[in-house]
């Protein structure tokens, strides 16, 4: 059923006060299509909707928001080394991580606590020390918003990179996610590259941690960083890390030597965005209801009634010191509508 008018303040995590000219709950893909024709006739402007966790809405959504409901975990085949999972597209991102781990399939335990829906997911291509969805992902299947055909997206077409796809491109608000297939292992295979990871486990044997181990770390890592949505409003980094030449690098590093980068490959470097912020003399700024989280500069969060708007202007005034002091533009991560 659509409804009119719809608030989406409890679909986004920036808990800002919107509203969709119209709005329609999905819960399978056969609901879908069913409603597809009423959908197609009123030709609608789509906005397919997870949780909410990275979008900054700055003003009323006038067309469709499509929010993605279809649950469902299940096995769909296994060897004794591997294991696919099949899950609905509305599922809770974290809910899945819990129940592999629950199951002692590995993978995704470096995800823990991502907030989102398991169809966002290969969206950004969603990843977090050291891992990324794209390691894990098998396939998934969804309906083109265009003339609902249903296509699968093997690991290849779906073109991941960092924090992108093709759903986060060429075929964003086109094409909604209705499920997503996982391979994962089912012999232990811990992914403790990332230095914060290691650091936390130390000299304990790699081959005794156990899964758990691995997600109460990463959470509590997280919870030590990261504020939560529910007390302040964010979505995550709001830019991605830029990625440089190490020609550029080299130059940034005559006035910068302090720079914090990552190399890429022999030729690229990238850039901690949260650096660069607190550089221009900007991690924990506030203007009024909005700034920078003091704990990480390169989250914006709302500190209760700052509106769309408002949070759009605060980026764009980081976006240019951070373009006037480094000659670096910061390309948002969270999708501005
Ligand atoms: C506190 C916090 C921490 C975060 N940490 C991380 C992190 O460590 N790593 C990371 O990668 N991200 C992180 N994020 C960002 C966010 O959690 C992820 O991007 C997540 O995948 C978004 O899921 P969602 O369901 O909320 O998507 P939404 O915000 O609802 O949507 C995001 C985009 O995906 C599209 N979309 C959503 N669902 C579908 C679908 N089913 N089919 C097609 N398109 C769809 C939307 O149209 C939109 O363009 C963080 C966010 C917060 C608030």
């Amino acid at each position: 059923m659509i409804i009119e008018n719809y608030s989406l303040k409890k679909l986004n995590t920036f808990g800002l006060d919107v509203k969709a000219a119209y709005f329609i709950d999905v819960k399978s893909l056969e609901y879908l299509e069913e409603q597809f024709e009423l959908i197609r006739k009123k030709q609608f402007k789509y906005l397919v909707l997870g949780s909410g966790s990275n979008i900054l809405f700055t003003k009323d959504y006038d067309g469709l928001v499509i929010k993605n409901s279809v649950q469902g975990i299940e096995i769909i085949n296994e060897t004794e080394k591997e294991i696919f999972i099949k899950t609905g597209g509305g599922v809770i991102w974290d809910n899945l991580v819990s129940f592999c781990i629950k199951n002692n399939y590995w993978g995704i335990e470096n995800l823990s606590l991502i907030p989102g829906t398991a169809g966002a997911a290969p969206v950004q291509n969603i990843g977090a020390y050291g891992v990324e969805l794209k390691d894990v992902f098998y396939s998934l299947d969804g309906i083109y918003l265009t003339d609902g055909k249903r296509k699968t997206f093997s690991k290849e077409e779906s073109q991941f990179g960092y924090r992108s796809s093709i759903f986060k491109k060429e075929l964003r608000n086109k094409f909604l996610i209705t499920n997503v297939i996982l391979r994962l292992s089912k012999l232990p295979a811990p992914k403790l590259n990332y230095r914060a990871l290691r650091e936390k486990f130390g000299s304990q044997e790699i081959k005794k941690i156990s899964l758990s181990e691995i997600r109460s770390i990463v959470i509590e890592i997280r919870n030590g960083k990261l504020p939560n949505p529910a007390e302040l409003g964010n979505a995550g980094s709001f830019y991605k890390n830029p990625v440089i030449s190490n020609n550029v690098l080299k130059d940034l590093q005559k006035n910068f030597q302090d720079i914090v980068y990552f190399k890429i490959g022999d030729k690229y470097s990238k850039i901690s965005a949260g650096w660069l912020i607190e550089k221009c003399g900007l991690k924990g700024f506030r203007d009024g209801y909005v700034g920078t989280y003091p704990k990480q500069a390169l989250i914006i969060v709302n500190y209760g009634n700052a509106t769309g708007k408002e949070i759009f202007e605060f980026s764009r005034m980081i976006q240019l010191k951070v373009k006037d002091k480094f000659g670096i533009l910061l390309e948002p991560e969270v999708n501005i509508l």
